[in-house]
Parts: C-alpha cells; sequence; structure tokens
C-alpha cells in the first residue's frame, strides 16, 4: 500500500512542526516509517489522506469509545457552537456535567474541568499537596500521567517509547519530590513511605496500567495502597484518564471496588474535545480556589463545546450500560483467538485483557511491571504493525500502548482483524528470523 500523500504531508509538517506532529506517540518512532496522516473516519473506519481505510484500535489513544464522528457528539457540537464557542463565565451545561460525573462515579463529590489528563493530574496532586502540607509524591516506574514536570521521571507512554523516559528540563529540585516505585509491588511503596515519613503527599497510579501496555493490577495491589495511604494519611490518587468511564460506568474503581480519594479524567470525558478533569472527596476539592488557597485555573474549562460533547458521550454511557457490556464480548472475542494463532504460530507472548483494553507483549516473560514490559521483542513489534498497517488494521504504533476498542467495530471486523494478525505474524515471524 502506497502512503503517498501521507509521506509528503510529513515532509511538509517536519518543516515547520517540532518532528512534524503535535504529540510525540504519533511520530511512529517505535515502528518507524511515515506515519499515517487522516482525513476523516466514521466508527471504526478510518480513512487516510490517499483513501485508504483501516480499522482503528487506537480510537484516538480512547476518547473514542462509541466509534469516531457519533452522531449525538456531532449534534452537540454542532448546536453548541451556535451559541458562541466560549464565555469564559459560568454556563448550566457545566452544572450537568459535574452531576452527571458524579451519578456515573459516586465518590466524585466535587469535580473542577479542565483541558486536558496532563492538567488534571498536575492539578490533582497540587491539591494533595495543598490539602496534607506534605512535598513528595509516589508514583509508579511506566505508568504515565501526562507531561506535568513531576511526573516525567520514569514515565510511560511516548516517553518511554522515545526510550527517554527521563526527560530533560525537569529540574533536579522537581525531580527529588518525585519517588519512584515498582508496579504491583506493595513492598516497594512500604519502603519509600517508611523512609520519608510524614511526607508523601500523594500516591499517584494508572489503577489499570496502559501506558506501558495493557497490566492490570494484581489481587490485593489497589487494597493495599488504599490500606497504606489511610494508615499514611497520604492522598490516594487514581489516574483514571484512560481507564475512567471505559472499564465500567465508573471506571477501575467500580470495576476493583477500590475508592481513592482524588480521580483523575480525561480522554473519554471530553467525546474527542480537549477535556479533563479532577474531583473526589469534598473535604480534599474544598482546598481548591477560589474555596480554598490552592489555585487552579483556566480560560477555556468548561467550555461550552467540550461539555457538549462530553455530555453528549458520557450521556450515552450512562443510559446504556448494555455497551460495556458488548464491548467487553468483543474484546475478549478477539484476544482469544489472537491467543489461539499466536500459539499456532509458536510464538512467546504474555497478553493482559481489562474490560476493552487489550496488549500483546512478545516477550516468554510474565509481565506485571516495567522492568517485565521492558522485555518485549521491539523488533517483533515494529514488523508485525507494519504488516498489520499493509492489511488495513491501525494499530496504536508502540509496543507499549494498549489497544483500545470502540463499541462501533463490528464481529465482521473483528473476524478481519484476526484474519490479517494469522497472516502478519506468519510474514513477521519469517522476516525477524531472517
Ligand atoms: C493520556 C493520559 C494522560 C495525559 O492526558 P493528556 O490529555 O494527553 O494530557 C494522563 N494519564 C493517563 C493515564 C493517560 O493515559
Amino acid at each position: 500500500m502506497l502512503l503517498n500523500k501521507s509521506e509528503f504531508l510529513f515532509n511538509r509538517a517536519q518543516q515547520f512542526i517540532p518532528g512534524g506532529v503535535n504529540s510525540p506517540a504519533r511520530a511512529f518512532k517505535s515502528v518507524g516509517g511515515i506515519p499515517v496522516f487522516f482525513k476523516k473516519a466514521k466508527g471504526s473506519i478510518i480513512t487516510d489522506e490517499d483513501g485508504n481505510e483501516f480499522i482503528d484500535y487506537v480510537g484516538s489513544w480512547g476518547p473514542m469509545i462509541l466509534g469516531h464522528a457519533y452522531p449525538p457528539v456531532v449534534k452537540a457540537v454542532q448546536d453548541a457552537s451556535f451559541n458562541s464557542t466560549s464565555f469564559g463565565a459560568p454556563t448550566e451545561i457545566e452544572i450537568q456535567m459535574a452531576e452527571l460525573v458524579q451519578r456515573m462515579v459516586p465518590n466524585i463529590e466535587k469535580v473542577r474541568m479542565v483541558n486536558s489528563g496532563t492538567e488534571a493530574c498536575m492539578s490533582a496532586v497540587r491539591v494533595a499537596r495543598g490539602y496534607t502540607g506534605k512535598e513528595k509524591i509516589i508514583k509508579f516506574e511506566g505508568n504515565y500521567h501526562g507531561h506535568g514536570d513531576a511526573f516525567l521521571i520514569k514515565a510511560g507512554s511516548g516517553a518511554l517509547t522515545l526510550g527517554q523516559p527521563s526527560s530533560p528540563g525537569v529540574t533536579k529540585g522537581t525531580a527529588k519530590d518525585t519517588l519512584n516505585a515498582d508496579y504491583n509491588d506493595l513492598t516497594s511503596v512500604e519502603k519509600l513511605l517508611k523512609k520519608n515519613k510524614d511526607n508523601v503527599a500523594a500516591i499517584i497510579l494508572e489503577p489499570v496500567a496502559g501506558n506501558m501496555g495493557c497490566i492490570p493490577p494484581e489481587p490485593g495491589f489497589l487494597e493495599g495502597l488504599r490500606k497504606l495511604c489511610d494508615e499514611h494519611e497520604t492522598v490516594l490518587i487514581f489516574d483514571e484518564v484512560m481507564t475512567g468511564f471505559r472499564l465500567a460506568r465508573g471506571g477501575a474503581q467500580e470495576r476493583f471496588d477500590v475508592w481513592a480519594d482524588l480521580v483523575t479524567f480525561g480522554k473519554i470525558i471530553g467525546g474527542g474535545l480537549p477535556v479533563g478533569a479532577f474531583g473526589g472527596k469534598e473535604e480534599i476539592m474544598n482546598v481548591v480556589a477560589p474555596v480554598g488557597p490552592v489555585y487552579q485555573a483556566g480560560t477555556l474549562s468548561g467550555n461550552p463545546l467540550a461539555m457538549s460533547a462530553g455530555l453528549a458521550q458520557l450521556g450515552a454511557l450512562e443510559k446504556h450500560p448494555e455497551i460495556y457490556v458488548e464491548l467487553e464480548e468483543k474484546t475478549e472475542y478477539l484476544q482469544k483467538r489472537l491467543r489461539l494463532l499466536l500459539y499456532e504460530h509458536e510464538i512467546d507472548f504474555d497478553m493482559h485483557r481489562v474490560g476493552s483494553m487489550v496488549s500483546i507483549f512478545f516477550t516468554s516473560e510474565s509481565v506485571k511491571d516495567f522492568k517485565t514490559a521492558n522485555t518485549t521483542d521491539q523488533e517483533f513489534f515494529r514488523v508485525f504493525f507494519h504488516e498489520m498497517l499493509k492489511r488495513g488494521i491501525y494499530l496504536p504504533p508502540s509496543p507499549f500502548e494498549s489497544w483500545f476498542l470502540g463499541n462501533s467495530l463490528t464481529y465482521e471486523m473483528l473476524d478481519k482483524t484476526i484474519a490479517a494478525a494469522d497472516e502478519a505474524l506468519g510474514v513477521t515471524k519469517l522476516k525477524v528470523n531472517e
């Protein structure tokens, strides 16, 4: 398949935009080749600038849980835009959004809207620090919480893909307040809490890791963190930017029945528009300005187009909980068949699925944290990715990203994907062993 126009556009983009992209995970760095430039999409079919069609397993990295150009979202945005695209003053739709979030995630007593997942996580940590008067935070190696300085120390996602989990430009002063523990390892957390007694404001984590591939929490891990936070008067922050409204209406909290003090959202909450949010216990949220002294603000926060899109998408998810059942059945269908193929082709792998998030790790290790995730055969993934792309399947262009399924996927599309994977795995095995 020729990607002529993408190649042309990528060359042009690189002259004016760093690396030709506005976010590094898009640049195909870890798979090589030319990133595909897209023109339009409907449901789970995305069309590139050359008119090639692909079945989409990226879903804009999560937001498109109901498919692209979902009619109620499109209509909501159109309708809202006629009444102005921004006021910078309160609107009723912001209340509707806050009420809806609380109905779906009952421990969100108060919520503040922001413009991205990054902003949500940065703000949640500031709030936790303001509330506790403590300075340090504990995060987990390979988890990603956006590009706030405090998080760019052993981070996942694009940072991991580029092989620079820690970024230049983050000062030593900032880095010293971020402590890294090992995912699924409570002992590593206990050690840090002991060593930094009475100075850990928050533990922040992805309750299901999705930015070093999909890695579920082992039984007892989330419960153990909850208990440690209670003992140490530390704020437990679940970063549900990826998992929120995806793993259940109430996200990972509902799915695992472990409830955090603060929760961050992004991706699905905006229906594809730039939205993030953080919320939780009223007592903690009351430190946020203008009620309390912890400053947090945004000219476009609660923007009417963004709120309309989010409200339309979350509204559909609230009204139709069967979507979660259907989506899980589809993902399981795909997972089971891929698993069989991998056995048939005698390829070493580990595979994780939680709800509609799924990842293949090409490794003989059992993957449960950053270290084991890193044993995945990146060269194998690189070849596999392009063999799938050639066959019309658009996977996340990195071995360290979860696939995100949307409910617009049909069983016919899943079967097509499985047939493509059968061929692609065979070809990849030959090519890599050459
Ligand atoms: C995507 C993501 C973020 C960052 O959100 P942006 O909207 O890209 O700033 C934070 N945390 C997690 C878990 C994410 O997956």
